[in-house]
């Protein structure tokens, strides 16, 4: 036996703190399991288009300039579209982050007249300024495109004749989001997003359906883009660079949007042909190729850290339970003392800043204090391990990412020490 309590309490981890881990661990096998088969139906999805793209040593060449003729860069975007099952791709670092990556594919896709609808509730916050449900400088509402949206249901689901009633002759483009973000509202699995799709082609199949999939790939074995997205969305500062991309986004779609969307991110007439790579191939490359296990170690922490606080009576979305659409979890905590305390545990968990201590700061755009706890090698990136949540009711932490899941579960059990040591939880 490997004594792995001498290491966690040199980490400062108490004996009932890891035995508590481990009686919860001992019921999460076989879940863990199915995640392990999700990430190996990833990993091979991944190496086959990586493979069938001939993917070499040249592909990591950094170039400058204009970057005519980016071997590196073409190729990534033929493993990607590949991957996803698409017609095309748009994968780059100039595709600065999630936001922007969403602000060009709606923008390249939405001519002045046209109206956007999103089928399922207000979207993102960040998107409300993109598309100016929040005045902003060169929102899409500035460019006289309108914006209209459907709440969801009661319990969640969709309100499919709310839908059918807002889908007008303007209607041009649909944004669905995939994951409830740092919202109440469930995650939606891709099959649901599926039929949803499948709904609005019914009613008119020429409105273009994009799918905002941030924190949502490689959670399944199916992407939105095998049910009929015409276009995902998502950061490669979330799972699909593996924690390895510096920076970056991605468009995956149909020839006819992704062009789009390159001649909006460069200029009319250049489109994908220029952006050079800067050197940054190889962690684009290998982030990809780590990223469905990266990802099974993200999800697995998220289950843990459900399992170990439903059982200490806290409220868990989702719940401990329930079958995961995304890598993230939130813990209602209940009070501020105790949101504290577990983005203090994260935050001692880390292998970078963890000396610091979070606290909760008056974060611009919001309406109450936040706190945020990240020890990330890359500023900002969610898919490593990470925390944060607005002070306010229910004092919800939202917590996701971990580059392993063993670093995962060092967070967890951290938070929970933290709990512990402020007496707030009694194990
Ligand atoms: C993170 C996120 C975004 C925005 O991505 P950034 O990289 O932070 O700009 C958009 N939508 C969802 C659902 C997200 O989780």
């Amino acid at each position: 036996m490997i004594d792995n309590m001498h290491m966690y309490s040199q980490l400062g981890i108490s004996e009932e703190v890891y035995r508590f881990g481990e009686e919860v661990l001992s019921s999460l096998r076989t879940r863990f399991d199915g995640i392990d088969q999700v990430a190996e139906y990833n990993q091979a999805k991944v190496i086959s288009a990586m493979q069938k793209n001939r993917v070499s040593a040249g592909c990591f060449a950094g170039t400058t300039g204009y970057g005519y003729n980016d071997v590196g860069r073409d190729t990534l975007e033929r493993v990607y579209a590949d991957c996803f099952h698409t017609e095309a791709a748009l994968v780059r670092p100039a595709i600065l982050c999630g936001t922007h990556a969403l602000a060009v594919a709606l923008s390249a896709n939405l001519r002045p007249g046209d109206e956007l609808l999103s089928p399922v509730g207000r979207p993102y916050d960040t998107l409300e300024e993109v598309i100016g449900i929040r005045e902003s400088a060169c929102s899409l509402a500035e460019y006289g495109v309108t914006y209209d949206e459907v709440e969801l249901l009661p319990d969640g689901s969709f309100d499919y004749e709310g839908i059918r009633a807002k889908i007008k002759p303007q209607t041009k483009l649909c944004t669905i989001q995939r994951s409830k973000g740092y919202a109440t509202r469930p995650t939606f699995s891709v099959k649901q997003i599926g039929e949803l799709i499948a709904f609005i082609k019914s009613i008119r199949s020429d409105i273009i359906c994009m799918v905002d999939n941030c924190y949502g790939e490689f959670v399944d074995v199916i992407e939105p883009s095998d049910l009929g997205a015409d276009m995902i969305v998502g950061s490669l500062i979330k799972n699909p660079g593996g924690g390895l991309a510096p920076i970056g986004g991605y468009i995956c779609g149909t020839k006819a949007c992704v062009d789009r969307c390159a001649y909006r991110l460069s200029a009319p007439g250049l489109g994908q042909e220029v952006g050079a790579n800067l050197g940054l191939m190889t962690s684009l490359y290998q982030g990809f190729f780590l990223a469905p296990t990266v990802v099974s170690g993200a999800l697995k922490g998220a289950i843990f850290a459900a399992n170990i606080y439903e059982k200490l009576g806290f409220r868990c979305v989702p719940s401990a339970a329930e079958p995961r659409h995304d890598i993230i979890q939130a813990v209602e905590l209940g009070s501020e003392a105790a949101m504290c305390a577990f983005c203090e545990g994260i935050q001692a968990a880390a292998p970078v800043d963890s000396y610091v201590t979070p606290v909760p700061w008056d974060m611009p755009g919001y309406d109450s204090q936040v706190i945020m706890a990240a020890g990330a090698f890359i500023q900002g990136s969610s898919i490593e391990l990470s925390a944060d949540g607005p002070i306010r009711e229910p004092y919800a932490v939202y917590f996701q990412g971990g580059l392993t899941w063993v670093h995962a579960k060092l967070g967890i059990l951290m938070s929970l020490q933290k709990l512990v040591d402020a007496g707030i939880v009694k194990l």
